[in-house]
């Protein structure tokens, strides 16, 4: 097998990934606090004290993660008591477009994650009134698509601002017992960030830490640390045991649909900048555009249209 890495160019996968909307989304709402507030208010969850109850978020930590999603126009308060004042928070129309990013992170959990009760266990399509599945399909032709249907052209786009690369702070490989991972996406930011530079296809550690500018102390920590989780495969390489080379595994493919519907999500209602990572569908040669459809009649979903079932068997 020849050696990959001799025929692209790690300095573009560099600039593409640094100042990708996926990059840049990801600092803005992927964090796992904030993903559990969004999860939440799409589960009809609209009260301070009532996301207190569903998720394990510090008081001051989800005061301030509500004031950021307001900042971002994510959510909107209203005023339901005026003494002492308490507000409910709807989604906004920009709030609503995470729609696809939520169903990817409940099929992601629902698959690979520890089906964790404080999420749907079932989702129902009103307009097919069917059980369904959420399917990622490309906007422009509508068939179902995955990572291995689309290729990617990179394009650093000047708007769209460099990222340093990792703080010098050391990865947070928090064990599942130490944290409630109720409502968000059990993966963080990073993890999520080594998954897109293995699939534009940086398989070894020096490029992996040469394209996410990651030192070798911190790179060993989160590799291990991913194995650990089925999110990576370590083995000998074909041409050189010498050198480990890295793969994806069935869950952290899964994990694609987030990525791209979040990136599409970021560049399109937050930054208004195409991404400096631009994939297209194989199949019909249009730029890729997720969307999320049901599995049974294969339309677009919207939030309305779906209800849920909770694990003890309640609809709402
Ligand atoms: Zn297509
Ligand atoms: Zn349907």
């Amino acid at each position: 097998m020849s050696d990959p890495s001799a025929h692209f160019d790690l300095t573009l996968v560099r600039e593409a990934l640094s100042s990708s909307t996926l990059s840049h989304g990801l600092k803005i709402i992927g964090d796992h606090r904030t993903a559990q507030v969004v999860v939440g208010a799409f589960l009809g969850v609209r009260r301070f004290d009532d996301w207190l109850a569903r998720t394990n978020i510090p008081r001051p930590t989800l005061a301030e993660r509500l004031k950021a999603l307001v900042q971002m126009d994510i959510l909107r308060p209203r005023m339901y008591q005026e003494r002492p004042e308490r507000y409910a928070y709807h989604l906004t129309t920009k709030g609503m477009a995470l729609y696809d990013s939520v169903l990817m992170i409940w099929d992601w959990e629902v698959k690979y994650g520890e089906r964790p009760r404080s999420l749907p266990r079932r989702l129902i399509h009103k307009g097919c009134a069917h059980a369904f599945h959420p399917e990622l399909i490309c906007g422009a032709c509508g068939e179902r698509a995955s990572m291995h249907d689309l290729q990617y052209r990179l394009e650093p786009n000047p708007k769209l601002p460099h990222d340093s690369g990792e703080s010098t702070r050391t990865p947070r490989l928090r064990a599942d017992s130490e944290t409630d991972f109720s409502l968000g996406l059990r993966v963080d930011r990073w993890s999520l960030l080594i998954v897109a530079a293995v699939t534009l296809g940086c398989h070894y550690f020096d490029q992996l830490s040469f394209v996410l500018r990651i030192g070798p102390g911190v790179l060993s920590k989160r590799l291990a640390g991913m194995v650990d989780s089925s999110l990576l495969v370590c083995e000998a390489d074909h041409s050189d045991a010498r050198r480990r080379r890295y793969r994806l595994t069935a869950s952290s493919r899964g994990l694609f649909g987030y990525i791209v519907c979040l990136a599409n999500w970021a560049g399109t209602h937050h930054f208004r900048e195409p991404s400096s990572i631009r994939p297209a569908h194989r199949a019909c040669g249009q730029p890729f555009i997720p969307k999320v459809a049901c599995s049974h009649c294969h339309q677009p979903l919207k939030p309305w249209e779906v209800s849920f079932e909770w694990p003890d068997g309640e609809a709402s």
